[in-house]
């Protein structure tokens, strides 16, 4: 079977043409995901490159042949920004400029009229560039393993395919050809790169899908003020679990806040909250998790403990806050916190039975004068 080498081309063109427009379009729905923006542009001057090198078969130009190869590269360079992009949340500039460096070496020859070198030039400086690419997502590979290597692989074949391109052109040694390169490697060539755009652009849109559906869940589980867990994410990882004989939740509750939020305003009153979550994870063993419940209440679950132990952290979270003299714009102040705390059973009681029976010993605690821990009577139930 003859391939009709100009068809394969234009499909190509095409739909890398459709896979710009996606990408921008999804980019105009998600503004914040830039690299879709930088990966859109950079197939622009692909599709750029395809139409002009479509005309370039049919009347080879010194000009032509400059603008097809400047495009490619171009593209392939931006190409490489956005992989980066992608991977490091940084600007794609510096790796797009380090790609266009290869300018410098292959225009010079096809603007010389040695044709011939210069598609071997960009046929190498594209390949690289993909290998370069397919090395970006080899490094980020830890995000979604399986969708990053599917994308290292398409993108380093079609590197090769380029390689070979290079390598064919180099085997015959003519610096000057006077017309498009045609032989089996370009045919080759064309075939994968329709082949691995489909698959890459595929792979990659599940793979941003999934990085902003793992966005949106983090954000759901964290409490923005403070950058604990909240309440949802606690009982997510807890409440589902019998609670055991040697783990213990408390419950801190800053004492007399409303007067704090009147007095020195809404926005001291967050900064007193974020204080006491800096005091509340600098404490904080390995294995322990701390929740913002809502409001000015927080949890500590703590695992593997004695209630000796606990009642020792709880005091020492409840004094150094109490000792610390908060900056706020409208003022320096103090605040104090109250705390109690269960243990679960030998059993295994909810999660909601401790939760509340640390809530009671809270209570006990306000009553009991505030600042202050208090155990809950039933914390050697079971
Ligand atoms: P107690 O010692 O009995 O706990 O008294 P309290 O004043 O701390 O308790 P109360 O429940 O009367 O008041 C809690 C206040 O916490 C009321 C509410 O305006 C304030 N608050 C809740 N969430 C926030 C927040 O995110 N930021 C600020 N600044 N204040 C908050
Ligand atoms: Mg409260
Ligand atoms: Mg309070």
């Amino acid at each position: 079977m003859s391939l009709d080498y100009t068809s394969l081309l234009l499909a190509v063109g095409f739909s890398a043409a459709c896979l710009s427009l996606t990408l921008f379009g999804m980019w105009l729905t998600a503004r914040s995901e830039r690299f879709l923006l930088t990966w859109a542009i950079s197939l622009v001057f692909v599709v750029g490159d395809i139409f002009i090198y479509d005309t370039y078969i049919d009347m080879p130009g010194r000009l032509l042949g400059i603008a097809t190869l400047a495009l490619l590269l171009l593209g392939f360079s931006t190409m490489l920004g956005a992989a980066y992009q992608f991977r490091t949340g940084g600007s794609p500039l510096p790796r797009t400029l380090w790609g266009c460096a290869s300018l410098v070496v292959a225009l010079p020859a096809m603007a010389l009229g040695y044709d011939g070198l210069g598609f071997m030039f960009e046929n190498l400086f594209a390949a690289l560039l993909l290998f370069a690419t397919a090395f970006e997502y080899w490094r980020g590979r830890n995000e979604a393993p399986a969708l990053t290597i599917g994308i290292t692989a398409l993108y380093s074949a079609t590197a090769i395919s380029f390689m070979l391109c290079a390598g064919v052109l180099a085997w015959d040694g003519k610096l000057a050809l006077g017309h498009a390169p045609s032989n089996w490697a370009e045919e080759l060539s064309l075939i994968v790169v329709i082949a691995s755009m489909t698959g890459i652009g595929a792979l990659s849109l599940a793979l941003n899908q999934g990085r902003l559906a793992r966005h949106h869940r983090r954000n759901a589980l964290t409490d923005p003020l403070t950058g604990l867990l909240n309440r949802r994410a606690l009982f997510d990882m807890h409440g589902h679990l019998p609670v055991g004989a040697f783990t213990a939740v408390v419950v801190f509750d800053l004492d007399n806040f409303k007067a704090i939020n009147d007095e020195f305003g809404h926005a001291a009153g967050d900064e007193v909250l974020k204080v006491f979550a800096s005091e509340l994870t600098g404490n904080l063993r390995q294995t322990d998790v701390a929740a913002r419940m809502g409001g000015e209440e927080f949890a500590l679950v703590l695992k593997r403990t004695l209630p000796e132990t606990v009642e020792e952290a709880a005091e020492r979270i409840r004094t150094a806050f109490a000792t610390r003299l908060i900056e706020t714009e409208t003022g320096s102040l103090t605040c104090t916190v109250s705390a109690g705390f269960a243990f679960g059973g030998k059993e295994g009681l909810s999660f909601d039975k401790v939760l509340s029976a640390a809530d009671k010993a809270l209570y006990d605690a306000k009553r009991g004068g505030r600042n202050r821990v208090t155990a809950s009577p039933f914390r050697r139930a079971g």
